[in-house]
């Protein structure tokens, strides 16, 4: 249903197959202000965000009236703890020539965090918008501010070292960004990122194909944020962009507005997590499609995923840190009914809250595909002498077990530093090898799938 736009490939998410229920969606945006009425049912708390209009009038980022042109799905937040909603943006055109070599030539990649090589952590990128040649401190300051308060949040906090940090120094022709700090303000900016998108004040969306364009300036892009310069609250979630440089979904969010980065958060839900939404929309009614793919909802009750050992039921009865206890609550993915979630209030049903129980396993989980829990300080591809120190960098509480030809051995339990002399390689002048492998122990991934993805095995040839 929903439409791609040239350039970048959209992966058709499933979200409980909500196609034909989207276009109902889409009728109700259009028809304006009653959408946030419309399509709240999700506990009344909402505050209507919609006023009539045509958008900013921004010249880069104005969101123009719907046409029958692609449109690009976004999510966004009304106010710190609301529940998210969703719509459908025209999606921007391709770059042409002239906007290209503009990128070309600017987006200087810094380097905020460096915790290992870019092949072993989970790469974060940061790109600016609205800020002007001078203002590029303040963004680098914005990014290490914004990243301290997402990384705040378990299970962040627990995986910190997980992550390397850059920002992309985006040079914007002006200060701030379009929409702040009202509806017809409008800023020539080098991402075109602008409030008031989709007459949604606090929808901040952005040309993805520039961010795009910025980011395959970095290494290795796993995780894309656009900061805009801007007090205000709001974001947005790009979740069914997959970029060429290989990051999943693209975040917005204020900078410095600290209740933006929850919605940088429940994004990475979405793109890291792999995590469905767990609000829903009153008018979708009752869900008849097929078990959805995502791991954190469901078409069975308590007793049947337990009974058939399925999704998140080797948590059911736990206490989970965003309240409750884990079990089968109705409504998710977008349906009130006929669809089941893990818990009352997740960070994937309200910003501000926690990530439940199984939303954790699946985010650490997210965070190892694209880090290792231990990285070769001493590199692999030579071969090492046999007095000389090898030495890896493990995640804290990551157990080491060394090996020798392929043998485990018990010494060097847990020591990130060994000569292979000492793991007891013999002086007989034959070829040998020595390995390490890190496991971490954590208990907050239960899945024996997923737990394959937090042990990781080295090894180094050792010169005779
Ligand atoms: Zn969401």
């Amino acid at each position: 249903m929903r439409s791609s736009k040239p350039g970048i490939p959209v992966r058709t998410r499933q979200p409980a197959g909500a196609g034909a229920r989207r276009t109902r969606v889409q009728v109700a945006v259009a028809a304006g202000v009653a959408v946030a009425a419309s399509l709240a049912g999700v506990g009344g708390a909402l505050a209507a965000d919609t006023t009539p209009g045509t958008g900013p009038g921004t010249t880069q980022s104005a969101t123009p009236s719907r046409s029958a042109g692609p449109q690009q799905h976004v999510e966004y937040f009304t106010s710190p703890d609301s529940h998210p909603r969703h719509t459908e943006v025209p999606a921007p055109a391709r770059l042409n020539a002239r906007q290209r070599s503009a990128i070309a030539g600017d987006g200087k990649v810094v380097s905020l965090v460096k915790n290992g090589p870019v092949g072993a952590k989970a790469d974060v990128v940061f790109i600016g918008d609205g800020y002007t040649k001078s203002q590029q401190d303040d963004f680098l300051t914005d990014v290490r501010r914004k990243w301290k308060e997402v990384s705040a949040v378990e299970p962040y906090r627990t995986y910190k070292k997980q992550f390397n940090v850059w920002a992309i120094e985006a040079v914007s022709p002006q200060s701030g960004v379009g929409g702040d700090p009202d509806y017809g303000t409008s800023k020539r900016t080098a991402l075109g990122s602008s409030f008031w998108c989709d007459n949604v004040e606090r929808l901040l969306c952005v040309n993805h194909e520039k961010v795009e364009a910025y980011a395959s300036k970095a290494a290795d892009a796993d995780l894309v944020i656009v900061l805009a310069n801007s007090t205000k609250y709001g974001g947005a979630g790009y979740n069914d962009i997959v970029s060429p440089s290989g990051y999943d979904g693209i975040a917005t969010a204020s900078s410095d507005n600290p209740d933006s980065s929850q919605i940088v958060v429940h994004e990475t839900g979405h793109s890291l997590g792999k995590l469905a939404d767990e609000y829903w929309y009153d008018e979708y009614g009752t869900y008849d499609g097929a078990e959805p793919w995502e791991s954190n909802i469901s078409k069975l009750k308590s007793a049947q995923l337990t009974a058939q050992k399925k999704k998140w039921y080797r948590w059911i009865g736990q206490t989970s840190p965003d309240g409750g206890k884990v079990g089968a609550y109705r409504g998710g993915g977008y349906y009130p009914r006929g669809i089941y979630r893990p818990t009352q209030n997740s960070i994937m049903r309200t910003l501000g809250n926690e990530f439940n129980l199984p939303g954790r396993e699946a985010m650490i989980a997210g965070f190892h595909r694209h880090s290792s829990v231990i990285s070769a300080t001493t590199p692999t591809s030579t071969k090492v002498r046999r007095t000389k120190v090898v030495t890896v960098e493990a995640g804290k509480g990551v157990q080491l077990r060394w090996y020798v030809d392929g043998r485990v051995t018990d010494k060097g339990r847990d020591d990130a530093s060994m000569t292979p002399r000492a793991l007891g390689v013999p002086a007989d002048g034959r070829a040998h090898t020595v390995s390490v492998r890190g496991t971490d122990p954590t208990k907050a991934v239960r899945d024996p799938a997923l737990r394959k993805l937090l042990t990781k095995k080295l090894t180094w040839r050792v010169a005779s």
